[in-house]
């Protein structure tokens, strides 16, 4: 796949080609490309910034994951999803009472047959 680096002219390999933007160069020439971005094309501060931008969201994203951590600040949802969410919430809640109230009677009856 020799394709000319836009850059520097030369032409490319597939071990040092890389595409920013749908721009071909080379790896080793992308420090040259963000300095000089604009003779190279329209607007490509603008889309390598917000890829940039986009990458540290994801390893924002990540790192919470890893942390198994996240902190819910706030949501927003409609109201119709809000009750549909609740009368879900209030049936997946029978069987967890179920399990509940089980459990509860094995203690009572373990606690009452040792003391009455
Ligand atoms: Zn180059």
């Amino acid at each position: 796949m020799a394709k000319i680096c836009e850059v520097c002219g030369k032409s490319t390999t597939f071990i040092d080609e890389i595409n920013i933007d749908g721009i071909v160069m080379h790896n080793y020439c992308v420090n040259t490309f963000e300095k000089e971005s604009d003779k190279y094309v329209k607007k490509p501060i603008e889309t390598t910034k917000k890829r940039q931008q986009t990458d540290k969201e994801y390893q924002q994203l990540d790192k919470e994951i890893n942390d198994k951590n996240v902190h819910v600040i706030s949501f927003d949802m409609p109201f119709v999803d809000m009750v549909k969410f609740m009368v879900k919430w209030a049936i997946a809640s029978i069987p967890a009472f179920i399990i509940l109230t089980i459990i509860g009677a094995i203690i009572v009856a373990i606690f009452g047959s040792l003391f009455f």
